[in-house]
């Protein structure tokens, strides 16, 4: 194979559809918390497909599971019972005070399951005719029809009109707020713990046992998206468990297979009443190569001890982050971190600091324009966070 960067980028803008302002590497192979790209060389993963390849790129373990499954069974559908799918339910409700999953493909479609349990939870089990989601601002839910209209950034919605009715979205960390928006046609509020597109934010410990307690209070559901939060990334397998508190219903999806398609839904018994036989369906979820993928991963994220990890990296890059803070006080605003998702804002778009990182051949991206968010492998190094904050100190000390 001897493509290059050019000869690729010039053959794919002729062929895709243009919906992605691509960053200038292409991707060649991924090991650990490594990139190659076309010419071999090495970049430094912080940013793990979008919070995806949370045990490392290619982990043997994983491969070995794919390549074995293949041979075994890859797709049948829904239509049969297949003991992966049920292995893989039984090690997920292991983590977590749910009693039931729903797989599906995708972070979108999770929350669309979501919400479809909701509504049809009140229209048949409650037999009131609520049906409105609440949610907050700087929220992101996906990119389905529904759930930009649950998303609240409006750049998202632009020429999509009309936008499907039934989600509210309210200012972030107003508790107030959101008492005087649930009314009787209120199903759910559906909230990140920490928002991750919007430029990692973790959400206030007071606002989410208000939030919780207020869902209770009213009699409407709890919804909880932890498609980016999930999975031992933010120093517990799930992220509302370091709030203490317990959703009816919440959604896994990236790092859940590791990189493969995969999403789940996971509710309490009393929520999982919603759904009776033919209500919600698809085709491909948790086919046998998935779900065998996905129930590995959780084994190597308890095995492992991730979710501790998470927390002791995270709290080693703030460390390490505070101290750039205090050489750099007019450059970078604030710091963020919940486990392994960590937000560095600049006083300033942050897309030159970002080129610079990169040629360095540090990989991450930019939320929110001003944020370096840093989503790595929770199986990187640790000298990775040290070998870029010294990137990070070289880049804005030569500003
Ligand atoms: C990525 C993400 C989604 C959407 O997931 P897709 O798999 O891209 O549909 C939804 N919610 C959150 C919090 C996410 O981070």
């Amino acid at each position: 194979m001897n493509t290059t960067f050019e000869t690729l980028k010039e053959r794919e803008g002729k062929v895709l559809c243009n919906t992605y302002g691509r960053y200038p590497l292409a991707v060649a192979r991924a090991e650990g918390a490594r990139l190659f790209d076309l010419e071999g060389r090495r970049y430094v993963d912080l940013l793990a497909g979008i919070a995806v390849a949370n045990v490392g790129h290619s982990h043997p373990a994983l491969t070995k599971v794919i390549a074995e499954q293949a041979e075994k069974l890859i797709h049948v559908s829904n239509l049969f019972y297949q003991e992966e799918q049920v292995v893989l339910a039984e090690k997920l409700l292991d983590t977590c005070h749910s009693d039931r999953v729903f797989f599906c493909n995708s972070g979108a479609e999770a929350n669309e399951a979501a919400v479809k349990l909701a509504r049809r939870y009140m229209q048949t089990v409650r037999k009131n005719d609520a049906y409105e989601v609440i949610t907050l601002e700087g929220s992101f839910h996906g990119r389905t029809l529904g759930m930009i209209a649950a998303t609240g950034q409006d750049k998202l919605k632009e020429g999509f009109a009309p936008i499907p009715e039934g989600f509210v979205t309210v200012p972030w960390n107003d508790l107030d707020a959101l008492a005087a928006a649930i009314s009787p046609k209120t199903a759910a509020v559906m909230v990140e713990m920490v928002q991750g597109e919007g430029g990692i934010r973790p959400m206030s410990e007071e606002y989410a046992q208000g939030l919780a307690a207020l869902c209770k209070d009213k009699s409407v559901l709890l919804i909880v998206d932890e498609i980016q939060t999930g999975l031992c990334r933010t120093g517990s397998f799930w992220a509302f468990q370091r709030y203490g508190i317990e959703p009816d219903i919440f959604t896994s999806a990236k790092g859940l297979a590791n990189g493969l398609p995969m999403g789940a839904m996971l509710a309490t018994e009393e929520a999982a009443k919603g759904f009776t036989p033919g209500a919600h369906a698809t085709t491909f979820g948790g086919g046998g190569v998935l779900a065998a993928v996905a129930a590995a991963v959780v084994d190597i994220l308890q095995e492992e001890k991730l979710a501790e990890r998470a927390a002791e990296l995270g709290a080693y890059a703030m460390g390490l982050f505070t101290a750039l803070q205090g050489e750099f006080p007019d450059v970078i605003t604030e710091i963020r971190e919940a486990g392994l998702m960590l937000g560095i804002e600049l006083a300033f778009p942050a897309m030159d600091v970002w080129k610079q990182l990169l040629d360095k051949g540090f990989v991450l991206n930019v939320t929110q324009e001003r944020v370096l968010r840093l989503v790595p492998p929770l199986t990187m190094p640790k000298s990775d966070l040290d070998d870029f904050a010294q990137a990070l100190r070289e880049t804005l000390a030569a500003l």
